[in-house]
């Protein structure tokens, strides 16, 4: 692998005495599709959320794009990040929730605008245009002069992308995007991540129960279980033939 976008060495996370993560070694590549799966509780969604610098860690290191997440370096030696260089840090990362978080009192092209207006200092003229693009290439352009509340689930998630991206990030992080979705609209949503998967040469990483999404998306699958990797490898391998009993028994419950 070239130098990987996103370089994990031995994370750690504990949540007062509660291990979540427990020596964890990654390296992604640019442009990698990975999908993240295993129990419910393994700390799959806070991998995600301190790449999002939204939790700290507890031990190990990280680095995204070549430069240190939590540590900066000043006159010649390494101290903790500050808010300066956590928020440049951030500009490489989008992430998606499960409960898609649109500002309620915000029309849907504003909630896909403000954020590059106010962080990244577009014109409101360029802001706007990119996020109509935006909205087009997830099926709403239609829908920009409306609130969320006059939007299905599945039309709000896919806003919810098209903010994500309005920002460019290289890295997107989709955490179980369609979990909160009556089950007829989970693939209206799907069909805009595969469509940015095979379009774009973005990275991203996405922890979702779809395996059917997970095996037609992923260049990699990687199975947690109590915060470790317990396989990984390209989805025909883990789906079809996995060599791990606990990962063949998850997919036996889950399947
Ligand atoms: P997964 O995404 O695999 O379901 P999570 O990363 O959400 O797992 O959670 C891993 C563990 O960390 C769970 O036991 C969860 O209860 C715990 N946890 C997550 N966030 C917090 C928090 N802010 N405070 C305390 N415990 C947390």
């Amino acid at each position: 692998m070239d130098q990987p976008i996103i370089r994990i060495r031995d994370l750690q996370k504990s949540f007062g005495r509660l291990t979540v993560i427990d020596g964890l070694d990654l390296d992604i590549a640019k442009g990698e599709k990975l999908a993240l799966i295993g129990p419910s509780g393994s700390g799959k969604t806070t991998i995600l959320r301190i790449l999002m610098t939204l939790e700290d860690i507890s031990g190990g290191r990280i680095e995204v794009c070549g430069e240190p997440l939590f540590h900066m370096s000043r006159n010649g030696t390494e101290e903790p990040a500050n808010d300066a260089h956590l928020h440049r840090m951030r500009r490489h990362i989008g992430m998606v929730f499960q409960h898609f978080n649109l500002f309620p009192h915000k029309t849907v092209l504003q909630n896909i605008t403000l954020a590059p207006v106010l962080t990244q200092g577009a014109t409101r003229a360029d802001a706007d245009r990119r996020g109509r693009d935006l909205l087009d290439m997830v099926g709403l352009a239609d829908k920009a002069d409306h609130m969320p509340s006059q939007l299905s689930g599945g039309q709000k998630q896919r806003v919810a992308i098209a903010r994500a991206l309005a920002l460019q990030p290289q890295i997107m992080l989709f955490d179980e995007v369609t979990s909160a979705l009556d089950p007829e609209l989970v693939e209206e949503v799907l069909e805009v991540m595969h469509r940015l998967a095979r379009e774009t040469d973005m990275t991203m990483l996405l922890v979702t129960h779809e395996m059917g999404f997970a095996h037609d998306f992923a260049d990699r699958v990687l199975f947690f279980d109590k915060g470790r990797i317990v396989e990984q490898g390209p989805p025909d391998q883990i789906f079809t033939a996995p060599q791990e009993d606990r990962t063949k028994s998850f997919l036996r419950k889950i399947i």
